[in-house]
């Protein structure tokens, strides 16, 4: 195949339209807004918790979406056995639909935390709705809270910090909690597990999804995920407790320091 002759370029090229240019920049400020909204670490408003600062070996431990029974059934024996207190962020029309899931979590003594209400991708709404996802799960989720939560957690959907919810949460009193373990994609319960354990260190947030048909890999490897933290030596305790004996470890620090 011969190379095409580059084209003769006219010399009398005229500049693009005003509109394009103005376009062009919408579309790069737009694209530079989701980036930074996909940023695990980093929020332009609101206070956000990827993970905490802390000596102590202790992670999270946060499963998103649902309740559904499913789920329930297949974690919480396992987290009784190994005596771990875990966070679930569900779904506030989920919860609302099937309350007596929320009771056995409550019961359970894990921690019951904001993902929303309807878990919509939230682009372009109306600040109002984004207020409406955030107040009206925490009102429900409120109701079976043994106690009354004062500066809760807001896990946003997708992980996306959008800048409405992220005003939202502010607003509703949330601290933005994402994570510093990613989920694993792999299919092997194994190697998910060991993907896991692997980027666990102390002060980690880890994510897991078992709620679901799809999630069948997490909801096997939760056991190995739970052994290969305790052979790492790291404890699982919910965001709030991590959040509390982080905040405890400073303060004594601060005192020691005085
Ligand atoms: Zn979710």
């Amino acid at each position: 195949m011969t190379a095409e002759p580059e084209p003769v370029k006219s010399a009398r090229r005229r500049s693009p339209p005003l509109w394009l240019i103005l376009l062009a920049l919408v579309a790069i400020v737009a694209g530079g807004l989701w980036q930074i909204s996909n940023l695990r670490c980093f929020a332009l408003l609101g206070p956000l918790m990827c993970k905490v600062e802390t000596t102590r070996p202790e992670v999270a431990l946060t499963f998103d979406d649902g309740p559904t029974a499913r789920g329930l059934d297949a974690v919480l024996p396992v987290l009784r056995a190994s005596g771990v207190r875990a966070t679930f962020f569900i779904i506030g029309q989920e919860a609302e639909a099937r309350p007596e899931l929320v009771k056995r979590l409550v019961d359970a003594g894990h921690e019951v935390a904001n993902h929303s209400w309807s878990h919509q991708r939230m682009v372009l709404r109306s600040q109002g709705f984004y207020e409406r996802e955030l107040s009206d799960t925490e009102t429900l989720l409120d109701q079976f809270r043994e106690r009354e939560v004062v500066g809760g957690w807001f896990r946003p959907p997708y992980g996306k910090k959008l800048p409405g919810l992220a005003l939202a949460a502010q607003r509703e009193g949330l601290t933005m909690v994402t994570w510093d373990v990613e989920e694993p994609s792999a299919t092997d319960p194994a190697e998910y597990a060991r993907e896991i354990v692997e980027q666990a260190k102390p002060g980690s947030i880890i994510l897991m999804h078992v709620m679901y048909d799809a999630n069948g890999t997490a909801r096997a490897a939760l056991p190995l995920v739970l052994q290969g933290l305790a052979a790492k030596g790291l404890a699982v305790t919910t965001v709030g407790r991590l959040a509390d004996n982080a905040r405890a470890e400073k303060e004594a620090e601060a005192e020691r320091e005085r």
